[in-house]
């Protein structure tokens, strides 16, 4: 009698869908999926938490379109995951979060870790279920890394009591289910298609916006022909960088706040107007500004503003077949003598020389921009860039330029800190099979760094060739020096004296990463700092952490508008 167990199913059906990764945290009841799995040929990568371990899955799903899995146990190991769950769903990026739970003879028992899991990652997750028995699991996995991947991508969740595990059923009373194949295509309304581009061709002061959703979708090579045939200005958002070149010389990312602000007609390619984009509202847009949405998702459409055109289907296949079709034939082009490109020329140029002039600072200790500036300088134009904390990933977004789509990872939609190291062993994982495998360069804040820096002993244990650069200020936003911070010390007691923000001055991040064999290095000039850089970037086997010692007060250039504005009207 042929048997197997709930294990081999579980991992056998995660073959079956062409999931190649699982991140996880094991025991009690999942260590046998996680050998199973490894069986199977899923590569399985231990992590230090699950929280990461879920950054690090549904950084693959939005790497390669196909959602890996992240293996938890029951109970805190669940909930630890829940963080990544939300944050990969606010992203709608795919990812399969399997967790064990106690068993189903002990269900409302208090149980080990008994936890009510299933309802618990509803509200994280497009899809939350557990198999019903063991020959329900290949045909509910499937359905997970389909509803993962179908639709706007998302969290999904299968929940996999401990009994399951290792009980056993005969292989013919499993029913078979094949691979689910990518999700189907859709082309939008063709009345909408023409609405847009009557409106695109009016606009005097035009505005293409490309987001991740863009990026996601491997738009771009259409993204490209549209922007240089069309002749229009274009701004991406944090992770829709690289979709086009920084460098482009039609993006006016260096115009931002003005672009967005005087843009009359704004169409949106895999972007949402939520906060990162100010809601579309003044005093950061134009109250009359009329915007053109492509999206796949129905009830993104509208959003804060009702469009004029609602674009409805897969971006790529919008860009490709519809809005490039209609633009060859017309061969309309937006003309490059404007007044509005004026405008966006005249903000970049005056923009570039402020950070220009802040850069040139040779003081010592160093601000951010002199910093990024150094480190632009050397990083390869191909590498992967991960980037977190308030400061360090506002400034260096603008300083560090992507060339290659998909080539950014940070905090996202929903801002959440302590993403990068998982976003980073995710992304080397990935690089670690190619040919020519490309760097990876976290670029983190010294708190951001803290929230998964254990993660460090995961890339010294995989020998993950992944650079960290923690840009060290000495806390959250800002922090002390270290003389301010011992006088303090003297004075009284710590938990009423320091500012919340402060954490200890001139930390030596650095050994975190020689205690498990990376290397390390300290750093406070410009030299230092090309020259760790440089040795890092020679060493392609191991991991390295350069801790940046930065002025504790170093701030972002004085900004038009501040953060979060909002008007009420
Ligand atoms: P950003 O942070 O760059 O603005 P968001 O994550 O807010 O990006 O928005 C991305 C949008 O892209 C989402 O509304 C999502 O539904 C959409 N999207 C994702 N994949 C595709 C696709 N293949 N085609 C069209 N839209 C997509
Ligand atoms: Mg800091």
């Amino acid at each position: 009698m042929d048997e197997v167990t709930g294990a081999q199913l579980i991992a056998e059906a995660l073959k079956t869908q062409n999931v190649e990764f699982m991140f996880g945290v094991v025991g009690v009841p999942i260590i046998e999926v996680a050998m199973a799995a490894q069986a199977a040929g899923v590569k399985y990568v231990g992590m230090r938490n699950e929280q990461a371990a879920c950054y690090a899955a549904s950084a693959v799903g939005y790497l390669t379109g196909r959602p890996a899995v992240c293996l938890v146990v029951s109970g805190p190991g669940l909930i630890h995951a829940l963080g990544g769950m939300a944050n990969a769903n606010m992203n709608c990026w795919p990812v399969l979060v399997i967790g064990g739970s106690s068993d189903r003879n002990q269900e409302t028992t208090g149980a080990f870790q008994e936890f009510p899991q299933v309802e618990a990652c509803r509200l994280y997750s497009k899809f939350s279920a557990r198999p019903s028995s063991l020959s329900a699991i290949p045909s509910v996995i499937e359905k997970a890394v389909r509803s993962s991947i179908y639709g706007r991508p998302g969290a999904c969740y299968v929940d996999i009591p401990g009994d399951m595990v290792n009980a056993r059923v005969e292989r013919n009373r499993v029913r078979e289910v094949s691979c689910c194949p990518p999700p189907p295509v859709s082309l939008a309304e063709v009345s909408a298609v023409t609405q847009a581009l009557n409106v695109l061709k009016t606009a005097k002061c035009p505005l293409l916006i490309i987001g991740k959703g863009a990026a996601y979708g491997r738009a771009e090579a259409g993204l490209r022909e549209l922007v240089e045939l069309s002749g229009l200005p274009f701004l991406p958002t944090p992770m829709g960088k690289g979709v086009l070149p920084d460098n482009h010389p039609q993006c006016v990312a260096a115009a931002r706040s003005r672009a967005l602000l005087q843009a009359d007609v704004v169409v949106l390619l895999g972007a949402r107007l939520n906060w990162m984009l100010h809601f579309g509202f003044p005093p950061r847009f134009s109250p009359n500004v009329k915007v053109i949405q492509v999206d796949l998702c129905p009830e993104e459409m509208g959003n804060n503003v009702r469009p004029v055109a609602a674009l409805l289907g897969d971006i790529r296949a919008i860009v490709t077949q519809q809005l490039l079709e209609i633009l060859r034939a017309d061969q309309w082009r937006y003309p490059s003598d404007t007044a509005w490109w004026s405008t966006l020329r005249e903000k970049m140029a005056s923009n570039a020389k402020i950070s220009k002039t802040l850069a040139a600072q040779s003081a010592v200790p160093m601000n951010y921009y002199t910093v990024f500036h150094h480190m632009a300088r050397l990083l390869p134009t191909d590498c992967v860039i991960v980037s977190e904390g308030a400061n360090t990933m506002d400034i260096g977004r603008t300083m560090i330029h992507n060339y290659l789509p998909r080539h950014r990872l940070d905090a996202g939609t929903f801002g959440t800190m302590g993403v990068g190291l998982g976003f980073a062993i995710a992304a080397a994982m990935l690089e670690r099979d190619k040919q020519t495998p490309q760097r990876v360069v976290c670029v983190e804040g010294d708190s951001a760094f803290g929230f998964s820096g254990m993660e460090v002993e995961t890339m010294c244990r995989y020998k993950l060739p992944v650079i960290i650069i923690v840009i060290n200020n000495n806390g959250i936003y800002s922090g002390l020096d270290s003389d301010t911070w011992r006088e303090m010390e003297r004075a009284g007691d710590m938990t009423t004296l320091a500012p919340p923000v402060t954490l200890l001055p001139d930390a030596r991040y650095e050994e975190v990463m020689t205690a498990f064999g990376g290397g390390g290095f300290l750093v406070r000039t410009p030299e230092e700092l090309r020259s760790a850089l440089q040795e890092s970037l020679n060493n392609t086997h191991t991991p390295s952490l350069i801790n940046v010692l930065i002025e504790p007060s170093s701030d972002r250039k004085q900004q038009e508008f501040p953060w979060l504005t909002r008007s009420n009207l």
